[in-house]
C-alpha cells in the first residue's frame, strides 16, 4: 500500500541516490585562516612566446574548477609570490555565464569551453533545445588525435563529462560512462569506479573496455609499467579523496597522460580537471581552497615541463566559475599566510583568469567570452 509516509520515504532516498556525489556542497566547513607549510619549488619553463603565429599539435586545457582571481591571486601568496599558472607568458579573462543563469554550474560551463555552446544549467554537451553537441574531444578523434581527461572528482562528474558525453542532465552519471564507450578516448584517470561497474542495467563497463583491448588500473603506481593506450585508471569508486589523503595523483597523472598522448604523431587533446577547488569554495575552507589549488599549480608545472620539452604543446589555464565569493582580507607571501572571506557558499558570475603557453597561446588574451576557449582550440587545430 502506498500512503504518505512511503511517498516520502521515496523521495528520500531518490534523493539520496541522485545526490550522493553532490556532497561536496553540503554543510559549511568554515575555515578562514590558512597557513602554507610546503612551498613548492616554481622551476623556470622557457618562454614560448618569442614564435607567434604558430599553430599547436596538441592541446592540454587544464580547468581548475571554482577558481576565480581571488583563489589564485591568494595561491600565489600562499607559494610565496610565485606559481606555474602566473610565469605562463599570456593570460586574459573569460566571462562563465550560462544560456539561463547568471550564475553558471559545472555542468553547463564545462559544455561552454567543451563545444563553443551556451547552454542550460545542468546540461552536459547537450544544447538548450537537448540535442547532442560535438565537444572538442569528439572533434580531435575523429581528425586521428588522440584524446584523454584527467580529474580529481569521479571521472563521470560534470567537467570531465561534458567533454565526452551527452546527456540532459549531470545526475546521471552511469549514461554518461556508457557514452565513455561510445568513444575511442585513448587515456581517462580520475574516481567513478562504481558508475562503469555496479551499475542498474547490468552491464559491466569494464568487461566492455577490455573487450576493446583497454588496460584497466586502480591507481597510478600500478600503470606505472603501462607505457601505451588506449588506459583507463579508475583510482575511486566515486570521487577521489582531498589532496590531504589522494596525495599528487593530479600531477603525476597530468605527466602520464601526456606521455602516453604524445605517441600520437597526429597529436592530441587532454583535459586536466582540479575537481576540488570548488568543493572548498562551496565549504568556504580556504585551507582546502589552497591546498587543492597548490595541488592544480603542480599539474600545471608537470604540462608546462613537458610542453616546453616538444615545444608542440598549446597549455591553457582557465576555470569554469568562481566558487564561494571568496574575498581576501590579508596575505603575507614570506609566511605563505592567507585570511580570506567569504560571501556565497556557491558558484558567483565573476570572470575568471585564462593563461596560455605554446604555439597559439598568443590568441588567449584581453577578454573572452567562455564559449571563445573552444573557438579560439578549434581554430588552433585547423578542424
Ligand atoms: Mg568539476
Ligand atoms: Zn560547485
Amino acid at each position: 500500500m502506498i500512503n504518505k509516509a512511503s511517498i516520502v520515504l521515496l523521495a528520500l532516498f531518490w534523493h539520496i541516490g541522485v545526490h550522493a556525489q553532490e556532497d561536496y556542497r553540503e554543510g559549511q566547513d568554515l575555515k578562514e585562516w590558512f597557513v602554507n607549510d610546503s612551498k613548492h619549488a616554481v622551476v623556470a619553463i622557457a618562454d614560448s612566446s618569442a614564435t607567434p603565429g604558430q599553430q599547436p599539435k596538441n592541446i592540454v586545457l587544464l580547468i581548475a574548477d571554482g577558481l576565480g582571481m581571488t583563489q589564485l591571486t591568494a595561491a600565489y601568496t600562499a607559494n610565496g609570490g610565485r606559481l606555474y599558472m602566473t610565469e605562463m607568458p599570456y593570460a586574459g579573462f573569460g566571462t562563465t555565464q550560462s544560456a539561463d543563469n547568471y550564475n553558471t554550474d559545472s555542468a553547463a560551463a564545462g559544455t561552454a569551453l567543451a563545444t563553443g555552446v551556451r547552454t542550460y544549467k545542468g546540461a552536459i554537451g547537450v544544447d538548450m533545445n537537448k540535442n547532442p553537441l560535438p565537444t572538442i574531444l569528439h572533434l580531435a578523434e575523429a581528425h586521428g588525435k588522440s584524446t584523454g581527461l584527467v580529474a580529481t572528482s569521479a571521472i563521470t562528474h560534470a567537467t570531465p563529462a561534458a567533454f565526452i558525453a551527452h546527456n540532459t542532465s549531470r545526475h546521471n552519471y552511469e549514461a554518461i560512462a556508457a557514452d565513455f564507450l561510445k568513444t575511442d578516448i585513448d587515456l581517462f584517470i580520475g574516481g567513478g569506479k562504481d558508475f562503469f561497474a555496479s551499475r542498474k542495467d547490468g552491464r559491466n563497463l569494464l568487461d566492455e573496455l577490455k573487450k576493446k583491448q583497454y588496460q584497466l588500473f586502480d591507481s597510478l603506481e600500478e600503470a606505472a609499467d603501462a607505457k601505451q593506450g588506449p588506459i583507463a585508471i579508475l583510482t575511486a569508486g566515486k570521487h577521489n579523496p582531498r589532496w590531504t589523503e589522494r596525495g599528487d595523483i593530479l600531477p603525476v597523472g597530468t605527466q602520464k597522460a601526456m606521455e602516453i598522448l604524445a605517441q600520437n604523431p597526429q597529436g592530441y587533446f587532454l583535459m586536466v580537471e582540479g575537481s576540488q577547488i570548488d568543493w572548498g569554495g562551496h565549504k568556504n575552507n580556504t585551507e582546502f581552497i589552497l591546498q587543492e589549488t597548490l595541488d592544480f599549480d603542480r599539474a600545471v608545472g608537470r604540462a608546462l615541463q613537458l610542453a616546453a620539452a616538444d615545444g608542440e604543446t598549446l597549455v591553457i589555464v582557465t576555470s569554469d566559475h568562481e566558487t564561494g565569493g571568496m574575498s581576501l582580507e590579508s596575505g603575507n607571501f614570506e609566511k605563505g599566510e592567507i585570511r580570506a572571506k567569504y560571501t556565497s557558499g556557491g558558484h558567483t558570475g565573476v570572470m575568471v583568469p585564462v593563461m596560455a603557453y605554446g604555439p597559439g597561446a598568443e590568441h588567449f588574451t584581453g577578454f573572452m567570452q567562455n564559449t571563445d576557449i573552444f573557438h579560439k582550440m578549434h581554430a588552433l587545430f585547423g578542424f
